[in-house]
């Protein structure tokens, strides 16, 4: 059973079903069916516990992680792409210093919310298949939000993020409860960052492209922010950049990538 810590929490709510669906089957007794009918709801509250962030109710590292390491797994073996976009709200800090962290809360609830109208989210109670194959919001960090979309390739991802940009920028204009804010995204999609970090030869782990998937998808951010916020920017965008010191900082270990990329 040693096996089971290698699970990620989708693969382990999977296997939860399985098991309790197999003791449905095989018990006569309307007892303990009512004791799985209890036991069932029980561990949909635990599992959004698990996977989601109380604030904003998008997902949160467990959730990101897990969906990551099924799509690029995936991915080697299906060729499929998928997109990756980390919004960051801009200059959120002044939201917070003006109006008070209630606020700064409601805003960052808003943001999820618009995020959420704007994509296709799969059901939570659902298999890791079927969610793998939805667009998954994530709340990775304080004020900033990944999008994951499968079957996207570059033009489709920068679409779907600018689509969501725009959103959230006017419905921030359409109301009066709450300041406007806007925010800007950095794309990265599976697609680029394996050709920018995969020589046919080189095996990575799976966190190793997560990895840089991520750090792709913070220098685009910085990009954007850079060039005034309230924008998309994507890989293809690092790698024509002058890559300045801050961007080698962010980076870091792929700089030889990118750079070996960019001399093709
Ligand atoms: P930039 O446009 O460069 O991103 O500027 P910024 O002000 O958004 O960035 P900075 O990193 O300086 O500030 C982010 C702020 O987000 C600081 C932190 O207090 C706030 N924050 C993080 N998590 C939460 C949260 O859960 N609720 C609230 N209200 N604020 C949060
Ligand atoms: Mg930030
Ligand atoms: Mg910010």
């Amino acid at each position: 059973m040693n096996e089971i810590n290698d699970l990620n929490i989708f693969e382990l709510l999977d296997l939860e079903r399985r098991l309790t669906e197999r003791i449905v089957k095989k018990t006569k007794s309307s007892e303990i069916k009512k004791l799985l009918d209890i036991h069932k709801k029980v561990l949909s509250r635990l599992s959004d516990y698990a996977i989601k962030d109380p604030l904003t109710g998008l997902l949160n590292r467990n959730g990101y992680v897990a969906i990551l390491q099924g799509l690029i797994k995936e991915g080697f073996e299906n060729g499929r792409d998928f997109s990756h976009v980390l919004f960051d709200a801009d200059h959120f800090k002044r939201v917070n210093d003006a109006y008070g962290h209630d606020v700064g809360d409601k805003v960052l609830k808003l943001i999820a919310r618009v995020i959420c109208q704007g994509i296709n989210q799969p059901s939570y109670s659902g298999s890791y298949a079927a969610i793998l194959h939805g667009e998954n919001p994530i709340r990775i960090g304080g004020e900033e939000i990944v999008v994951i979309s499968p079957n996207a390739d570059a033009p489709k991802g920068y679409d779907l993020a600018d689509k969501l940009r725009e959103n959230i920028e006017n419905s921030f204009n359409s109301q009066r409860e709450l300041p406007s804010i806007t925010v800007s995204g950095g794309l990265a999609t599976f697609d680029g960052v394996r050709r920018i970090i995969c020589p046919m030869e080189t095996n990575y782990s799976w966190e190793e492209i997560a990895n840089a998937i991520y750090v792709f998808s913070d220098s685009a951010l910085y990009l954007s922010k850079e060039k005034g916020r309230n924008r998309i920017s994507t890989l293809d965008d690092i790698l024509l950049a002058q890559l300045s010191p801050e961007m080698k900082k962010k980076l870091g270990n792929l700089i030889k990538s990118v750079l070996d990329y960019k001399k093709e």
